[in-house]
């Protein structure tokens, strides 16, 4: 059976997170939920029949312009892909060659030692320091090809200081991914710009969390001329389809007010959830600064979950994390949405 397969592929689960029935709210999955961008909802909408009969540009054309436009670099600093999921796969082929490592913070995106043994790369998790930063010197003395960075991490929704990321994209040995899927919560400051003049880093960013077009599957990178040609040739052509490219088009151009508000309402959202344990025995909320908080749970997060799930509620659970142990990551909605968890709560940590 084997045989026929390309050695190695077994250790390849398909992503295939567990259905749960009967959810009226999901939390799961960190998406907005205050809605789509409303230019780019019109834009599908509006869209004319050339725009599902004819192929889309080659490598995202008008994407890349608006955004080079809206983030003050050149287009060909800029590499689109279907979903930031697309360009981790492909700036690790790009990269690396196989039987070489990823180094990442361990907990943090599922995604990646998923994309690393895809590529025949070998996943190195570093666990997160106590404070929740990724370790900069262990992630270094890995020595692996490719640091993968998240900020503010997932499931965590912790950050990295600004200056031990830049420690880190000057000392590292090979690339720095730099995942920013969260970055609109966060507030921090916006370095894109000067992304490509650092050679060594792919800045990531996503259309699914804070610009609410998670179904389009939409995400870019930043970085230098030559790291970015070098993904563009490995993620190959046409992955931006017509309809997303024309949706996150005319919402770079025209919605971002709309997804500023979107985001400030959900850091107040998370504050306002976290606050909802503040004190509770068994449960301990860490700083995330995304769209969702991260509780460290005495007991089975499995369970907990499951009193969640028992009233339409999904949570995501995660079991013995190192260093952490369970954990349940609830992702924010508006907050009369929100609302509804609070008779979970006070059942599950009285
Ligand atoms: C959700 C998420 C993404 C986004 O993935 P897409 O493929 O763009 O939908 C990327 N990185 C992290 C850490 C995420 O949580």
């Amino acid at each position: 059976m084997t045989s026929i397969l390309r050695p190695g592929l077994e250790q390849v689960t398909a992503y295939a997170p567990a259905p749960v029935d009967g959810l009226t709210l999901d939390l799961r999955d960190n998406v907005n939920l205050w809605g789509a961008p409303p230019t780019a909802l019109a834009a599908v909408r509006g869209a004319a029949a050339a725009a599902l009969q004819e192929y889309p540009a080659v490598s995202g054309g008008p994407l890349v312009l608006a955004l080079a436009a809206h983030l003050g670099v050149r287009p060909d600093e800029i590499v689109v892909g279907c979903g930031s999921d697309d360009l981790i796969d492909a700036c690790f082929r790009a990269v690396a060659a196989p039987g070489e490592r990823v180094a990442h913070p361990a907990p943090s995106f599922s995604m990646v030692p998923r994309f690393a043994r895809l590529n025949g790369l070998e996943p190195v998790g570093v666990p997160l320091r106590p404070d929740g930063a990724a370790d900069i010197d262990a992630m270094l003395a890995t020595g692996a090809r490719i640091l993968y960075l998240c900020s503010p991490n997932n499931p965590t929704g912790t950050l990295t200081p600004e200056t031990e990321l830049r420690r880190c994209i000057a000392e590292a040995p090979g690339i720095v991914v730099l995942d920013e899927a969260y970055a609109e919560f966060a507030g921090t400051r916006d370095w894109r710009a000067e992304a490509p003049g650092m050679e060594r880093v792919l800045i990531l960013r996503t259309f699914s969390k804070a610009w609410g077009l998670a179904g389009l599957r939409v995400g870019y990178g930043v970085g230098s001329r030559a790291l970015v040609d070098a993904v563009v040739r490995s993620r190959g052509p046409y992955k931006v389809n017509a309809l997303a490219e024309r949706a996150a088009t005319a919402a770079v151009r025209h919605d971002e007010a709309w997804m500023r508000a979107a985001a400030a309402e959900a850091a107040e959202c998370r504050a306002r959830l976290d606050g909802l344990v503040h004190g509770r025995r068994g449960v301990r909320a860490w700083a995330s600064a995304g769209n969702f908080v991260f509780w460290q749970v005495d007991g089975n997060a499995d369970a907990l979950a499951a009193r969640f799930a028992a009233a339409g509620i999904g949570v995501r659970a995660f079991r013995a994390l190192p260093g952490i142990g369970d954990a349940l990551r609830i992702g924010v909605a508006p907050w009369p949405a929100l609302e509804r968890l609070i008779p979970v709560i006070e059942a599950a940590w009285p």
